[in-house]
């Protein structure tokens, strides 16, 4: 027996929420770019892809029909109407990384949070990203420049009832430099790998440790 196989433990889903424009999808792409145990669940939405974004890298994207057709087949873990577009994630892929013990990360909105914490509370580590003010979300918004004016004001209107299920997570992230909040997500990330209950490889290291047979 090696020490990496009795070290062996259930894989976890990191959730991240957070209104848009608060760096969510910054500190995603940090953490998936610096974790290889990390895999990033792609939603599928029927939102129009933005000219940086790539088909199934991104988003799977795709129209109302297709989108509605999956979900009544019951292939979606969980989905929600935000900003007038749908957007689900796709079972299949979740419940391969779960049984093969690898990590997975979900940048979903609220609604979906609540509905993954009903289905799946044990495996969930869920955090809450926040703008270190409303003057910085708008600019951040602005900034980014992939969306239309009328889009932006209806993103910043969403974000305040986003905000306002920040206390139904776990964890809480202020994101006023990028770095910080990233080392942050690292941090728990890391303790909540080690957490006893997801080791479940951790019973036979220990009795070999100490000679049990
Ligand atoms: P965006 O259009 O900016 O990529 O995403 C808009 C919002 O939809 C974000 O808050 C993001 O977290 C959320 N979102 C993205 N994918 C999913 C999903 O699969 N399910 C749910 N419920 N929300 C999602």
């Amino acid at each position: 027996m090696t020490i990496s196989s009795s070290l062996d433990r259930r894989g976890l889903m990191l959730v991240l929420s957070s209104p848009s424009g608060a760096g969510k999808s910054s500190i995603a792409r940090n953490l998936l770019s610096s974790d290889p145990k990390l895999t990033l669940s792609v939603s599928m939405t029927t939102r129009e892809r933005r000219p940086s974004e790539i088909d199934g890298t991104h988003y799977h994207f795709t129209d109302k029909e297709a989108f509605i057709m999956n979900r009544d087949a019951g292939q979606l873990l969980e989905w929600a109407e935000v900003h007038g577009n749908y957007y689900g994630t796709p079972f299949a892929p979740v419940q391969e990384a779960m049984e093969q013990g690898r990590d997975m990360l979900f940048d979903v909105d609220w609604q979906g949070a609540l509905q993954m914490f009903d289905a799946a509370r044990a495996d969930i580590v869920s955090i809450f990203i926040l703008p270190p003010s409303m003057a910085e979300l708008r600019s951040r918004l602005i900034r980014r420049a992939e969306d239309s004016e009328e889009v932006i004001e209806k993103r910043l209107q969403n974000s305040i009832t986003e905000m306002r299920h920040w206390n139904e997570y776990d964890y809480v992230v202020i994101n006023e430099d990028l770095q910080q909040a990233v080392a942050e997500v690292k941090a728990i990330l890391t303790a909540e790998r080690l957490r006893r209950d997801r080791r479940v490889g951790i019973h036979s290291f220990v009795d070999e440790l100490l000679g049990v047979s």
